[in-house]
């Protein structure tokens, strides 16, 4: 990883490094679940079943380097995306920064804590089912709630 600047997490999102880019993620694991889209009203419903790539008792990805090669379609977080996207948590750092809000205090960058987010309920460790084992997406929907 290269040189992170001092606070960078306040800077506006355009002016990270791709390395700060990297850190600013807060390793919830919400991204990294699978969501229901309502084909006529476009909504977008939650589901507890995660990418077979995701440890589902730490929230990690297990092959983050080479994911691409497995997922395909597993989703690089770019400032257009972030800023396009409904689906983000409220409590996304990079949501959060976007909508110019500040990281909260269980973010690692303040904490130095990496297993705070899941303390504060905004990370999903321990609660979800790997899609390998889920069957219908249609019987995990949850409502993960608006941790800040
Ligand atoms: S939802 Fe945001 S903070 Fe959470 S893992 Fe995904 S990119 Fe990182």
């Amino acid at each position: 990883m290269g040189a992170l600047r001092e606070k960078f997490w306040e800077r506006p999102l355009r002016d990270l490094s791709p390395a700060e880019w990297e850190a600013l993620c807060d390793g919830c694991g919400r991204c990294c679940l699978h969501k229901i889209e309502d084909a006529d009203t476009g909504d977008i419903e939650d589901t507890n079943v995660a990418c077979k790539l995701l440890d589902t008792e730490t929230a990690r990805c297990t092959n983050y380097a080479n994911r691409k090669a497995f997922v395909p379609d597993c989703l690089r977080l770019t400032l257009k995306i972030v800023e396009e996207v409904q689906w983000l948590p409220e409590s996304c750092a990079y949501r959060r920064r976007a909508e110019g809000r500040p990281l909260p205090e269980w973010h690692y960058l303040l904490s130095g804590d990496r297993e705070a987010v899941h303390h504060a309920g905004a990370g999903v460790a321990g609660r979800v089912i790997n899609e390998v084992d889920a069957g219908p997406l249609e019987h995990h929907i949850v409502d993960w709630g608006d941790a800040q």
